[in-house]
């Protein structure tokens, strides 16, 4: 059985094969384009998480085990109450990367188009909401243009806010056997810290925490002095004046002031960039968690363009994705200020949805973003909320005030895996979930691919598909008719016919070569990338070929972008910049990977990675207990000496909660200063003091 990987953005495609034990071994699917057989340690463990330990196994309302049909019935006329008392507004969903497109669409059609306003969103706000405006505001899509195969094709690869070798370990294979196979091809990687990802490096740029934006405008800056404008490019260009005016200040020396970095590093990197004829910059949660995000998205995409590095083998400006289904959800309307399919909230648009699903009562407006969402239920303006398949309570900056909402929520509804976790807690309805190996749908990686996640195993207990769980929700709730579905390849035409509905070319999204396929070509579905259209009917590697944009105009934008620090500086009360960020072997809040053994012997416990001198000064020593405190929180880990460290800052992982550790969230550290244009939080740069416990 074919399957992919649940972990992470990489998408990578496994094989389950069953052992006569009645366990299943994992291995690499040497057929998915997108992994070609190779699998990191987490994903080579799936096997040994297929036990029903901790599993939440039994519809629950109020601690006690009902029916499932009591429990659809409770959520259903809960849901109901408080909108007719408080109005549709005061009810919302917030969704994750982890579950299925089938399931995301459904949610995102029962919010916005019959509850009819735009109250869900997703975990995945915290992972790729600031390169989604990005990709917005300079393509006029939310359309990543590359491929994995890119990698082998390229002469320069910068990794900008990315450990891949920990965070994304086969997208990381791949560039060391491309850098094997092709020695010359350089790799920049832009980081204050030097990681694990900085063994492939030719050059790493230890940059002050939160100045990218400054480094990529001096980049445009230089290639406009140092003849490296694609003349080429600019009838298909607008905004190059403004966006060229804003680069003009940050000369190498400006930037090396601004960036703490050497003047002849920077130069160094931008002749880099000037000699390669090709270049792929690789960026992640370094760039897209900070309140000026998006704009450091911009400065990349703005460097791609004017230097034509776009649209052709080698070449673009990659986000790589943090969740399996992150991609999915964007293309259903996951996130509160889309509608479905790509779909802004236009007049257009709506009237198109209303027609397109038979609703007068799509939405009309975005919905709360996820920060602003678990504020309004902490006023009290949202009264009733829905999760499904994450864990806020310690996953959203300022976790404290999370808790406190949850507690006072009028109704918190939970759709989970697990029976116990810090959102379970608050939970007036559980509602179990099927997990990876139980469910059975889609998922989009990074590259655009869409893969199948297979389902090999039975359900535990009485777990549901989360399709399922909403659609008999939407019947009881009195929308029969909209959420008939047996299977979910219906759910997956259906979202494959919206995509093409009335596009002809306007959206990027478009996936209507496959809204025919029968049930049994939708469970043989072999991994494509999107587009699947008449154009693309076998898929598309990478987008732009003909450098034709989905702006009206078909031109792409560059934006004029004015760098901008982090909102909290350090201070002499918070001396010193907390970065946060995962591990090799774990996945989120642990709930999977926590369960298997081989996995907690890398890093078995919670840390803060202090530098020497840094410790010192503070008299803590390796191994000591440290108390890390921000002006939002407190935790307590063992310190890890490292030079690797850039001094003035220290990193915590972000994977332990109270289920693993007393007093070692991240998170509750992290203040909620967002990103204005795509309200992603600045998860990566937190002041904070440190004390020997
Ligand atoms: Fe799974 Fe990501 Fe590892 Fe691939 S790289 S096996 S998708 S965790």
């Amino acid at each position: 059985m074919n399957s992919t990987c649940p972990y992470c953005g990489v998408g990578c495609g496994v094989k389950v094969m069953p052992k006569p034990s009645g366990a299943y071994q994992v291995a690499g699917d040497a057929q998915h384009p997108s992994s070609l057989g190779r699998l990191c340690v987490k994903g080579a463990a799936l096997g040994e998480t297929l036990g029903h330990q901790g599993r939440l196994l039994h519809p629950q309302v109020n601690g006690q085990r009902v029916s499932w049909d009591e429990a659809l019935q409770q959520v259903a006329s809960d849901l109901q109450q408080i909108i007719n008392k408080h109005g549709a507004q005061a009810v919302a969903f917030y969704a994750s990367g982890q579950l299925l497109t089938e399931d995301y669409y459904a949610a995102n059609k029962l919010m916005k188009g019959f509850i009819g306003v735009g109250n869900i969103d997703t975990n995945s706000r915290l992972c790729m909401a600031s390169a989604v405006v990005g990709y917005k505001r300079a393509f006029g899509a939310d359309a990543m243009p590359c491929c994995y195969d890119d990698f082998a094709h390229c002469g320069l690869v910068i990794l900008v806010g990315s450990n891949a070798a920990w965070a994304h370990p086969v997208a990381y294979q791949r560039l060391v056997q491309a850098k094997k196979q092709r020695p010359d091809m350089q790799v920049v990687v832009i980081d204050p810290r030097r990681t694990a990802t900085c063994d492939l490096a030719d050059l790493h740029l230890p940059l002050r925490p939160g100045s990218d934006a400054a480094l990529f405008n001096g980049l445009l800056h230089w290639l406009s002095q140092h003849q490296a404008i694609d003349h080429s490019m600019l009838p298909q260009l607008d905004g190059v004046e403004a966006a060229l005016a804003a680069a003009q200040p940050w000369s190498s020396q400006a930037v090396a002031d601004f960036c703490q970095l050497e003047r002849a590093q920077v130069e160094d990197f931008y002749q880099r960039v000037v000699a390669s004829d090709t270049l792929l910059t690789l960026y992640c949660m370094g760039i897209n968690q900070s309140s000026s995000g998006s704009d450091k998205c911009n400065a990349i995409i703005n460097v791609h363009l004017l230097s034509g590095k776009i649209g052709r083998a080698g070449c673009g400006p990659f986000s790589l994705t943090g969740q399996p289904n992150a991609m999915g959800g964007r293309e259903v309307g996951g996130l509160a200020n889309q509608l479905a399919a790509h779909m802004d909230f236009t007049p257009e648009n709506i009237d198109r949805m209303q027609r397109f699903w038979h609703s007068e009562q799509v939405a009309r407006q975005p919905g709360l973003k996820a920060v602003e969402l678990f504020q309004a239920i902490e006023r009290g303006d949202v009264k009733a909320v829905w999760i499904m398949g994450t864990n806020p309570a310690v996953s959203l900056p300022d976790g404290h005030r999370v808790v406190a909402a949850l507690a006072r929520c009028e109704k918190v509804i939970v759709s989970e895996v697990s029976q116990h976790t810090d959102t379970t807690a608050y939970a007036d309805i559980l509602l179990p979930a099927q997990g990876w190996g139980e469910k059975n749908g889609t998922v989009t990686n990074s590259e655009r691919r869409i893969s199948r996640q297979r389902s090999f195993v039975a359900a535990a207990g009485e777990a549901q598909p989360d399709w399922w769980i909403i659609a008999e929700v939407a019947k009881r709730m009195g929308f029969a008719a909209a959420f008939n579905w047996q299977h979910p390849a219906e759910i997956f035409r259906e979202h494959a016919a919206l995509s093409g509905f009335e596009n002809q070319g306007r959206r990027a999204f478009d996936i209507s070569g496959l809204a025919q396929l029968t049930n049994a070509q939708w469970d043989a579905l072999q991994p494509l990338q999107w587009p699947v259209n008449a154009q693309y009917p076998q898929g598309c590697a990478r987008l732009f070929s003909e450098r034709k944009f989905f702006h009206a105009n078909g031109k792409a934008r560059l934006l004029a972008i004015t760098p901008r620090l982090p909102v909290a500086q350090v201070s002499a009360g918070w001396p010193l910049m907390m970065n946060t960020g995962r591990i090799r072997d774990q996945w989120h809040t642990m709930t999977r990977t926590g369960s298997v053994p081989r996995l907690m012997q890398h890093l078995s416990e919670p840390f803060v990675e202090i530098h020497p001198q840094d410790a010192q000064q503070h008299q803590i020593g390796e191994g000591d207990l440290v108390r890390v405190q921000s002006a939002s929180g407190w935790l307590v880990v063992r310190a890890q000496l490292s030079a690797g460290q850039q001094r003035g800052t220290v990193f915590v992982p972000m994977h332990w909660t109270r289920q693993f550790a007393a007093q070692a969230n991240a998170d509750m550290l992290v203040a909620p200063h967002l990103c204005p244009e795509s309200g992603q939080p600045e998860s990566k740069q937190t002041p904070v003091r440190l004390r020997r416990w």
